[in-house]
Formats: C-alpha cells, structure tokens, sequence
C-alpha cells in the first residue's frame, strides 16, 4: 500500500464537492426528494463520506417521468437531427475540456485509480457522445417493393421511419459511474427519446455533474432526469413504470431478473447487461508474455468489477506451471493504494459490502481446496482494500469456478485439449465475453465460432470501442449497446403504405 501525498483535486470538483446535499435533477432544475431524505456517498479508499445525496423514490421517479413526457413534445421533439448532432458534440467538448475534473470525481466516488479513470472512462465517455452525435442525420428508413395478393397489379408506395422510443428508464451500476451514464444517453439522445437515469447508490455522483454539463451544452430541460436512489426504491419503480417505454439496465442477473418481470405490467422494452464468469483461454504456443499481461487486464482492471472480468484462465498443460509463476508473483508486485495517486495500478473495492462479499468468495476458495497462490486477504487501514488474489489448480465445480465474483481473484486451470477447454469455457450460465491466446490463426477462428459468448478478444483482452457492439448471450443477458446496434434499441420502427392506385 502506498500512502504517497495526493494532489489537489481539480477546482471545478472542489466547488462541485462543496455543495450541502446533491440534490436530484429533474425538468432542468436540482431539487430535493420528495421525502425529503438523503443518503451519504463514501470515498471507498478512506471509508469518509463524499456527499449527502438526495435520495430519490416513487414520487421523484413520477416528477421525473411527468418532465422526461413533456420535453419530448418540447423543443427537444422539435429540433431537427442536425441540431441533435450539434448539442451532442458540444457535449462532447464541455466533457473533454472538464476530462480531469470527471475522472478525479469517479476515483473519489468509486476508488479506481485515476490512470485507469483518464485512460479508460473518460476518452470513452467522450468518444460514446462523438460517435453518437453523428449518428441522428444518419437514422434512415428504407422502401420495400410490397405485393399484395389480395389485391392484383395494385401499386403501394411503402415505407419505414425510424422514431423515437419515448420515455426510457437507464438503470446503470457503479463499477463505471460516468462511462454507464454516457453509454446509455448518447444513444438515446441521438435517437431523440428522453430518459429518467438512476445512477447507482454507491456512486451517483459524476452522473448528476453531467446532468449539469448536458444542460449547459444545450440538451433541453426534461429531457434528461436524474435520480439517484437506492434500487429497490428508485430502481424499483422505474422498472414498473407505466409511464416509461424502455428500460436499460446494467447491473446483476439477479436484479436483471427482477426488472424484466417488473417491465412486463406495460410491455416496455428491456435490455440487459448483465453478469458474466468469462473464460481466458491460453493456448501453449501463445505469446506468453502478451498473456500475462492480458490475464492482468482481464481480472485485475477495475479492482475486477467489470462484468467482462476475465476470471476463469484456462492454460494449457505444457504451459501451465511458468505462467502460473509469473502471474502469482505479478500479482504481488501490483501497486495499490488511493486511486488519486497516479502511481497506484489497484484501488479498493467499492464499498464495504463488496470487499466482505468477495472476501467470503475467497474464504470458500481456500475452504474447498483451491490452491490460494497470491493474496487472499483484506489489506489492513482505512478504506476497502482487498490484496489482489490469485487461486490455482481450481476445480470447475468450486463456488469460485461458478460464482460471479466480481472483484480481483483469478482462478487458474490446466487443460489438455481444445475440445475440453471449448466445452468447460461454455459450461457456465453466463456467456458476456471469451478470450483465446494463440499463433495458431485456424485455432483462434473456430475458437471464437464455437465460445458461446457475445464478445471473443482474440489475443487481447478488455477491449471497446463506441461503434462495436457489447452485451451478451446466455444469463449475461440480450440486446447489444454499442455502435449501431444501440440504434435499434432506441428507436421504433413505423411502417406507412400510401395507396397509389
Ligand atoms: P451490482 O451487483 O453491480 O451492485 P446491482 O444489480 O445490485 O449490481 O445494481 C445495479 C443497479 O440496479 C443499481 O443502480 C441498483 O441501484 C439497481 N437496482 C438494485 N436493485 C434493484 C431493483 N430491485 N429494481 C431496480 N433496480 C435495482
């Protein structure tokens, strides 16, 4: 653990972090619950609090709806698409010139080291709102050629026209508080919808600041509300709103779960971004050394809470032992400590309920047999720190093997063949990403034809991009964010057939 003194944060965050409570933004305007209650937001790496936050519900959630319904008939439904694309490259702009600020707020909120929060979330929050702001001049219909049977030699000009959803529901996590926010409203605002966002109740902060920056750059009041709260309040009652057309949601399969059967009273749209227990398949004759360092990426950014956390490596036999070695004794060497600190590779987790969660993982870890190779403990002080953990030998039906552990422990396996590795990579209810390390360019192609997964990195690993497309298959969930496929989901289909008889 390093204690190094940390820099000043940026005065824009200063001034941010001094206001009394955080209050929900709703028609434009910050306003407090409607039940008058807060909820406090703690710095994960010191245990301190950040921030009283208005803590929104069922009432706040209806305000909100009332706003998002009546700014899609405002100026907002009545710009034109070239406007649209104007207001989100501004959006752009105000976030990249305030990148510093942002990623200093998430590192405070969420603990991820802030080399990761400038590398990582901010370049890509702001990449999601450029490559999103092209996208409304470019929203087309088409023209089907139609017969129609019943009706011999008749002429019918038809045609399709994309149109806005409505209202949607964004229900995102907390292991990227911006990053989520921004990969959920830069599609849907380019397809002109309005949307009720609740950030999660960890981390709410950097979500309510855009809010903000989205209304400066010229996003109309009520088109984006925000409100945070806890998920079975808030959360809760944007899954079974009437009002909302769509919802989004980030988070647990067993949330997920619940969101769809709620979204069921008006039929509203879902999709699903959920779990996942990945498989990182290392063949022997891959490039060992650009393994290594894709077993890191994939279990160790983010303190492991991304649910594409590449946490079951499958190695084969003959490499086995040497990289099983270099992985344990890396994983040693990880630098961790307060994310402010640029030289800090690691933070804590983020909250106290999820280091004890993953702790208690790593408990049955060694309890069931696995071989406990690296860490395997909280780190000792303030804040929720947990030594980055590295199990051997594990057997598929360990609770580690199987159970989403979403924080920093890897769980190592030999395998001999590539049938074998095939069938254990699948052997799992979740299917978001897989990975496969080799030369071997045949192999790599009918390994990533035969993972069952929504996205394969072929050596490489954590890899995205605003224009490709993320989600998975399985329990790990439907529909894909991303690229166009984001379109599709933000936007309704109207077929219009003119008689021209
Ligand atoms: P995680 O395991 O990453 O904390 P969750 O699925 O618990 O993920 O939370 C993801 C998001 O879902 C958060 O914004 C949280 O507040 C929200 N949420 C939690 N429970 C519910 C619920 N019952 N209904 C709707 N949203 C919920």
């Amino acid at each position: 653990m390093t204690t190094a003194s940390l820099p000043d944060v940026h005065p824009l965050l200063k001034e941010f972090l001094a206001r009394k409570v955080h209050k929900l933004l709703i028609d434009g305007k910050p306003v407090d619950a409607a039940s008058g209650k807060t909820f406090e937001t703690v710095n994960p790496a010191t245990g301190e609090a950040l921030g009283a936050v208005a803590a929104g519900d069922a009432a706040d959630v209806d305000a909100a709806v009332a706003a998002a319904r009546k700014a899609l008939e405002g100026p907002w439904g009545k710009m034109t698409p070239a406007e649209r694309e104007k207001v989100l490259h501004k959006v752009a702009d105000l976030l990249e010139a305030r990148a510093e600020a942002f990623a200093q707020l998430d590192t405070l909120d969420n603990g991820k080291p802030i080399r990761e929060a400038k590398s990582g979330d901010l370049p890509l929050s702001v990449a999601l709102f450029r490559y999103y702001g092209g996208w409304p001049t470019k929203i087309t219909g088409d023209t089907t050629p139609v017969s129609v049977p019943y009706y011999p030699g008749a002429k019918f000009l038809q045609y399709t026209v994309r149109e806005p959803i409505g209202v949607v529901g964004a229900i995102i996590p907390w292991n990227f508080p911006l990053l989520m926010a921004a990969e959920r409203l830069a599609p849907i605002l380019a397809c002109g919808n309005t949307v009720v966002l609740k950030p999660a109740e960890q981390t709410p902060l950097s979500a309510l600041w855009l809010g903000e920056l989205l209304l400066e750059a010229g996003v109309p009041a009520g088109v984006v509300n925000v409100v945070p709260g806890l998920g079975p309040t808030a959360g809760a009652a944007i899954a079974k709103h009437m009002g909302i057309d769509k919802v989004t949601f980030t988070g647990s399969t067993e949330v997920g779960r619940e969101i769809v059967k709620a979204s069921a009273g008006n039929m509203k749209r879902v999709t699903m971004e959920l779990g996942g227990k990945s498989p990182n398949i290392i063949f022997a004759d891959a490039d060992m050394e650009a393994a290594a360092r894709g077993i890191f990426a994939g279990i160790f950014y983010n303190q492991g809470q991304t649910c594409s956390a590449g946490s079951r490596v499958f190695i084969e036999r003959p490499a086995y032992d040497k990289l099983v070695a270099a992985v344990a004794d890396r994983a040693g060497k990880i630098k961790q400590g307060n994310g402010l600190d640029p030289k800090i590779a690691m933070g804590p987790l983020v909250s106290k309920e999820q280091r004890d969660r993953v702790l208690s993982l790593v408990e049955k870890g060694k309890s069931e047999g696995a071989k406990l190779l690296a860490g395997g403990a909280a780190q000792p002080g303030a804040g929720w720190f947990i030594q980055p953990t590295v199990f051997g030998d594990v057997k598929d039906d360990m609770t580690i093997a199987r159970e989403e552990i979403f924080g920093p422990v890897v769980c190592l396996f030999p395998f001999d063949s590539v049938d074998e590795v095939i069938d254990r990579a699948n052997s799992t209810d979740y299917g978001l990403v897989a990975a496969v390390w080799t030369k071997d360019i045949k192999k790599a192609h009918l390994a990533a034809n035969r993972l069952k997964a929504g996205v394969v990195w072929i050596n490489c690993y954590q890899f995205v991009d605003a224009a490709a497309p993320w989600g998975g298959v399985k329990q790990s969930g439907y529909g894909r964010e991303k690229g166009p496929y984001a379109i599709e989901n933000y936007t309704s289909v109207k077929s219009v057939w003119v008689d021209l008889n």
